[in-house]
């Protein structure tokens, strides 16, 4: 009898990393093509079929049965029409019916979701939330994404948009965020924010290592040299990671106080920096949280790091295998 097994696609838009998957969240074989999003439509549609046809043509068809296909996007997913309504990052593919398409293309069935979305999903099925019920992911990248799992299930909302966590106010006063509102808590979590204060903080006369005469060019500056630096002592850097994980605390004690969430996943880039921003993290959390779901919560990193929403996007095609 053949093997089964499915795809789980992470559309990023710098990236397109697949991987065939099997039953038990076993990672085949994985594959990572660019997106080219400045290269249009056609373009990122058709790097999307290749990497199907490629991951395809690796596991051998004839002793294998590829199930279907689940991708997860960056960006808002009218999850029942199968498309992307609204993606900053990749833009050609807004409107577009990509589900259609691709199962016209292949003749299989594809699964269409949010990559935060997905990446709960995956955390979930096979990585740090193995078993809970009740979970919330956060990914601290570019932007901050989230992603909640309520009772078993993914909460999607009625327009598929529910979980953005990123998006949700810490500080009314605070600055403009891409979403059209100010002060969210992307705009003191992510990658994107670090930058920022530093940029803000050496601006206003702030000393650092990583600016001056054998330091980096302030514009060149990223959130991994800031997370650099605070590894080697740079002090300006350390409370640039201890506010951020403040700010992070507030947006997690909100959340806990309105879901009682039994767990919190933190993944994305930002979160190679744990040590740093834990502390001042869970200590914001103790403070501002109920007492009784506070003490019962458990903050963790993601386990599943960059493979957490091609997972999560291939549970979704074994889910609708059995259902
Ligand atoms: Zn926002």
């Amino acid at each position: 009898m053949k093997k089964e097994y499915v795809l789980g696609i992470d559309l990023g838009g710098t990236n397109i990393r697949g991987a065939a998957v099997g039953a038990k969240g076993n990672i085949w074989e994985i594959l990572i093509l660019p997106t080219e999003t400045v290269r249009g439509r056609k373009q990122v549609v058709g790097n999307l079929s290749r990497l199907i046809k490629a991951l395809r043509r690796k596991i051998t068809p004839k002793e294998n049965n590829l199930l279907g296909v689940g991708i997860g996007a960056a960006g808002g997913i009218l999850q029942r029409e199968g498309i992307i309504s609204q993606s900053p990052n990749i833009s050609p593919l807004d409107g577009f019916r990509l589900r259609e398409h691709l199962e016209k293309e292949f003749r299989l069935p594809v699964f269409l979701e949010n990559d935060a979305n997905c990446g709960a999903l995956g955390e979930k099925w096979v990585g740090a939330g193995r078993g809970v019920n009740d979970l919330g992911l956060i990914t601290l990248g570019t932007g901050v994404g989230g992603g909640l799992i309520l009772g078993g299930k993914l909460l999607r909302g009625i327009d598929g948009t529910a979980g953005e966590i990123g998006h949700t106010t810490i500080n009314s006063e605070g600055p403009e965020c891409l979403c059209g509102s100010r002060g969210c808590l992307e705009v003191y979590s992510s990658a994107t924010a670090i930058v920022r204060r530093l940029k803000e903080e050496v601006s206003r006369g702030e000393k650092t290592q990583l600016v001056g005469r054998q330091g980096r060019r302030l514009d060149r500056i990223t959130s991994k040299d800031i997370h650099q630096a605070a590894l080697a002592g740079d002090r300006l850097s350390r409370r640039l990671f201890r506010e951020m994980g403040r700010y992070l605390g507030i947006g997690i004690a909100n959340l806990i106080n309105i879901l009682n969430l039994e767990m919190v996943v933190i993944g994305g880039g930002v979160s190679g920096a744990w040590e740093l921003f834990m502390p001042t993290m869970k200590k914001e959390v103790r403070k501002r949280a109920f007492r009784v779901p506070a003490r019962r919560v458990k903050i963790l990193k993601s386990r599943l790091g960059v493979n957490a929403g091609l997972l999560g996007a291939a549970s979704l095609v074994w889910q609708g295998a059995v259902e």
